[in-house]
């Protein structure tokens, strides 16, 4: 976030349309007792090795969790989101919100960022032109100026921190081990919802599955097994690896 901005939502609804939305683990609970569909996103690096981005060391070792993997340690850092491949299922059809007042941090926070390395731009956004025209000043130099809404982008970095250890813990239950590496891509699944369901309303306490990295490049294969790390190239049967 560089230059001030000025922003006023028209009220569109694109970003509820194609978007996958983050949410905490209580609201990933709310999400499932509503009947809604998460969808999980997982990838994973090593401390100051493969996959870290330097520059984000903090922010990506606060929010990520050490597992085994192969005969090294990675840290794994799992996102359970609305899955939204179309319009989210609580967009009606006037394009408003059915659950504004219990919608998630994340709708509350758009278009603000919530990685304090990435800076908002409005061109990455969904927002129409106009909304950057209009409305009060949304950032003055690097700063969110309503401080409301940056309780609200800490409210989520915090989350992300507190729930990563019962994510990984979720997901090791379930049998989601399978990640991909940071930087190359994810891995995702849509898990059945009454067994997840099941599983975030009782957290497993076992923390000691072993992990694996899907990994499609050669050379990367070659490069990680050098580091001890667990890797497989095989098609995945109930995970989907989106590569970058
Ligand atoms: S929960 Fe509401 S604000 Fe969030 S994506 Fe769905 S319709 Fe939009
Ligand atoms: S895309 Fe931007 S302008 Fe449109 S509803 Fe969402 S926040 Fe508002």
């Amino acid at each position: 976030m560089t230059d001030n901005l000025r922003f006023g939502c028209t009220g569109c609804g694109k970003c509820c349309i194609g978007h996958h939305v983050p949410l905490t683990l209580d609201e990933a609970r709310r999400w499932a007792a509503d009947a809604g569909q998460v969808i999980v996103l997982i990838e994973a690096f090593v401390t100051d090795g493969p996959g870290m981005p330097p520059e984000q060391r903090e922010h990506v070792l606060r929010r990520s969790h050490p597992v085994q993997c192969g005969e090294a340690e990675a840290r794994v850092s799992v996102t359970f989101a609305a899955f939204n491949p179309g319009r989210c299922r609580n967009l009606d059809d006037n394009d408003l919100c059915s659950i504004y007042e219990q919608r998630p941090l994340v709708c509350r926070i758009y278009p603000v960022e919530i990685n304090p390395h990435i800076p908002l731009r409005p061109e990455n956004k969904d927002c129409p032109p106009e909304a950057w025209q209009q409305g009060p000043e949304l950032i003055h130099g690097t700063q969110l100026v309503d401080a409301g809404l940056e309780a609200l982008v800490q409210a989520s970095r915090q989350a992300d921190r507190d729930d990563i250890a019962a994510k990984v813990a979720v997901c090791q239950a379930l049998g989601m081990t399978t990640s991909a590496l940071k930087g190359n891509g994810f891995t995702a699944y849509l898990p059945d919802m009454g067994v997840f369901a099941a599983a975030l309303e009782q957290v497993p306490s076992d923390d000691s599955a072993p992990w694996t990295l899907h990994v499609e490049d050669e050379a990367l294969v070659a490069s990680l097994q050098g580091y001890g790390l667990g890797t497989t190239s095989e098609p995945p049967l109930y995970y989907a690896f989106i590569g970058f």
